[in-house]
């Protein structure tokens, strides 16, 4: 299967902290890939590295075969970002919300009413982005991540938050996006969750890949600290 990011030893430090230690991985086509530490282990460093926003210290990242930070990164409409805490302006409904986003992703608008319906917005496409709730924000987040069907998908703690019936909701359409062939790369606290949704788990911890296999596989490792272990 393609390769869709390849991220080779690549580290990154913010002055004195080191947020990300010569980590490489390859996630490809059709895959879903958890991105699993505790907080400030570096998994939103590595987002932000797959999207282009901060460049490595040291390594290269490649998505969809280009350098993400790269001025002319002709790949951008083919990635699809959720942000943690997604906020948007609460004056926009759902669908001027979507219809602006299309405009900055210069994607067609043609789609915006069929997402809407995807993720379960369809009969709140017209109400003021102010009265949807925490679960529906997030949910139009994703929508305006789907926007352009993007080839890869960064999903940044996408679940947080969300009661058990949004979740399963959410890792359906994580399904039909891997059906469709999208890469899905997802960071997550809950290895728990994880069971049965993600091809494989990335474990992050202080920085540096310890980890990266099936949920089975892990469960293999005889060294994993005892925090991760006791969680699988
Ligand atoms: P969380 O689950 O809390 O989002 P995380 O695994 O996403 O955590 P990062 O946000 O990548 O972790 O942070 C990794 C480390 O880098 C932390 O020690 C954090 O304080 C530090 N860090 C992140 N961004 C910056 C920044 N812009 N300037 C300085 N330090 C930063």
């Amino acid at each position: 299967m393609a390769e869709r990011v390849e991220v080779s030893d690549v580290s990154k430090s913010y002055g004195k902290v080191h947020a990300v230690t010569n980590v490489s991985c390859v996630f490809r086509e059709g895959e879903t890939i958890a991105l699993v530490g505790h907080n400030g282990a570096g998994k939103t460093t590595l987002i932000k590295l797959m999207l282009g926003l901060i460049r490595p210290t040291s390594g290269t990242v490649r998505v969809l075969g280009e350098d993400p930070s790269a001025g002319q990164f002709e790949a951008r409409q083919r990635l699809g970002y959720l942000p943690e805490n997604v906020s948007f302006n609460m004056a926009l409904t759902g669908r001027e919300t979507l219809a602006f986003y299309a405009r900055l992703k210069r994607v067609p608008l043609d789609s915006i009413d069929a997402l809407l319906e995807r993720v379960g917005l369809g009969h709140a496409a017209d109400r003021r982005v102010g009265t949807y709730s925490k679960g529906m924000r997030q949910r139009l987040g994703l929508a305006q991540a789907l926007l352009g069907r993007p080839r890869v998908l960064l999903l940044d703690e996408p679940t947080t938050g969300l009661d058990p019936a949004l979740r399963r909701s959410f890792y359906e359409i994580v399904a039909e996006l891997r059906a469709d062939g999208a890469t899905v790369v997802l960071s997550s606290h809950a290895l728990t969750e994880l069971e049965g949704k993600a091809d494989r788990v990335v474990i992050i911890n202080r920085g540096a890949k310890i980890a990266d296999g099936t949920i089975e596989e892990l469960r293999s490792i005889a060294n994993l600290p005892t925090r991760i272990r006791v969680r699988l």
